[in-house]
């Protein structure tokens, strides 16, 4: 499995790295996880988007899924398009919300929004718990702890596992889904007590926590804010988690 790192800034996207977005490869198989602000640019970067064979969605906050409008626009309207995307819609597992939450972000007034239907390029297909097939992935889904409907994902391919956080306090079903990852990508919006909102987001040292108590290979640290001290973040992570800790960098490839 190969992971590259679109868009790594939480919340926002940030000075160095746009918000929220990975690539997932395996077997000439590309997933894109998330699709947050400023990664349709990242993406077009390495790839053709036409050529993606299916998006997944943890939630439908800005920061994870607004490139989703552009990349709407550009499989309907590119001239050239490398493969017919009506021909081949592009699959789209995310929160139940979705097709009615992108043609809200695409569309331009109510009466533009009675008529437009994205179905034309895109099949989407609601998650819910439990373990799925995508491409050459197992995927097991669990419910995440976030204002919104919210999952968490462990991926396996070829004996390896990837636990993607999504955004969320610290849960018992993350705890779970996340036992015995080889790497576990860990949101971590902030330094431990300094905000005391449950149910949101993990501190640093709730991340390392987590990788910690699933006795994980590694822990990549993603999604902080431009207003969160990243390094406080690591250190505190690197205290939690004695296995090797790293942050995601914008345009990063890692091999899991
Ligand atoms: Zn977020
Ligand atoms: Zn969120």
């Amino acid at each position: 499995m190969l992971l590259t790192v679109l868009g790594c800034s939480g919340s926002v996207p940030g000075p160095n790295a746009p918000a929220s977005g990975y690539l997932l490869e395996a077997e000439g198989f590309a997933l894109g996880l998330e699709l947050g602000t400023g990664t349709f640019a990242a993406l077009q970067a390495i790839r053709d988007p036409f050529l993606l064979d299916g998006l997944l969605f943890s939630h439908l906050h800005a920061d994870h899924c607004a490139d989703f409008a552009a990349l709407t626009t550009f499989l309907r309207y590119h001239p050239r398009p490398t493969r017919d995307p009506r021909a081949n819609r592009l699959a789209v597992y995310a929160p139940s919300e979705a097709p009615s939450r992108f043609v809200n972000a695409y569309a331009t007034d109510e009466a533009d929004r009675a008529v437009t239907d994205l179905s034309d390029v895109f099949d989407f297909r609601p998650l819910t718990t439990g373990k799925f097939h995508i491409g050459p992935f197992d995927v097991v889904v669990a419910p995440a702890a976030h204002p919104c409907e919210s999952f968490s994902f462990r991926v396996a391919h070829g004996g390896r596992s990837l636990v993607y956080t999504g955004d969320t306090g610290v849960c018992g079903t993350l705890t779970e889904l996340a036992h015995g990852a080889d790497v576990i990508m860990s949101e971590a919006s902030w330094t431990h007590g300094s905000v005391a909102v449950p149910d949101l987001h993990l501190s640093g040292r709730e991340a390392g926590e987590l990788a910690a108590t699933a006795g994980a290979g590694r822990l990549l640290v993603t999604h902080v804010p431009p207003w969160t001290d990243r390094d406080a973040v690591l250190a505190e992570a690197r205290t939690a988690f004695p296995g090797p800790v790293e942050a995601v960098e914008q345009g990063m490839v890692y091999e899991l």
